[in-house]
């Protein structure tokens, strides 16, 4: 298929940052071609608010793929090891945390890739993050740009010219910027889901990401209106 610049891979995970990156996407008039990976992840109700995300922005597509990242493990998040509860903002961003999943953004962005490749997609919409995010060395902008160098020159499309931009509309705000930008485009935060480490159906509250969430709404003055567990 010939790429057209209007469809756009959105890598989904059903989380707060990834769905305002698609509703950033969709407000720039692209058609929407969601790809969600469940990865083996401890949270996997992710992979279920990422369909009602999809069909409440009314995407094109929704790609869900398996791909079993437990078996290589080395992540709080895909392994055994406890995920970090009550963490304080300074001690988050100590060191890379144990929640990092080894090459899981180098992965997606990979298959996002190939897939946009099939569809005929010249962008990524991806929800890295750099502020917030604990630093995750796969959030940083050094390595967005190397690898939408090594698409061009490792892909069919990039070998005729064909550019794949990853787009990270996110990437230099804060959480409480991401939340406003969010409820201006209407985006549906109910449906979103931060928590690493979920005690059923409920957000834990007290893990590194419920808490940034939480903080974020804190400090843009609404109400967060997904159930905690505390
Ligand atoms: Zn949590």
């Amino acid at each position: 298929m010939r790429p057209t610049s209007h469809r756009t891979v959105v890598l989904a995970s059903g989380g707060l940052d990834s769905t305002v990156t698609a509703a950033i996407a969709k407000q720039e008039g692209y058609e929407l071609f969601f790809l969600t990976i469940a990865y083996g992840q401890r949270h996997a109700v992710e992979v279920d608010r990422a369909r009602q995300v999809a069909a409440a922005l009314g995407v094109a597509n929704h790609l869900v793929m398996n791909l079993d990242l437990h078996a290589i493990g080395g992540s709080a998040l895909t392994g055994l090891a406890a995920v970090p509860k009550d963490r304080a903002s300074k001690e988050r961003h100590q060191s890379i945390p144990v929640t990092y999943v080894p090459g899981r953004n180098l992965i997606f962005l990979s298959i996002a890739a190939a897939h946009a490749e099939v569809v005929g997609a010249t962008s990524i919409y991806f929800g890295a993050n750099v502020l917030d995010y604990s630093g995750y060395p796969d959030c940083r902008p050094e390595f967005i740009r190397a690898f939408e160098a090594v698409v061009k020159q490792g892909t069919k499309a990039g070998m005729e010219g064909i550019p794949l931009h990853v787009k990270a509309p996110l990437l230099m705000l804060r959480k409480e910027e991401i939340i406003r930008q969010g409820i201006e485009l209407h985006v549906p935060f109910h449906l979103t889901h931060s928590c690493y480490d979920p005690v059923g159906d409920q957000a834990c509250g007290r893990c590194d990401s419920c808490l940034i969430r939480l903080e974020g709404f804190a400090k843009a003055g609404v109400v967060d209106p997904i159930a905690y567990a505390i």
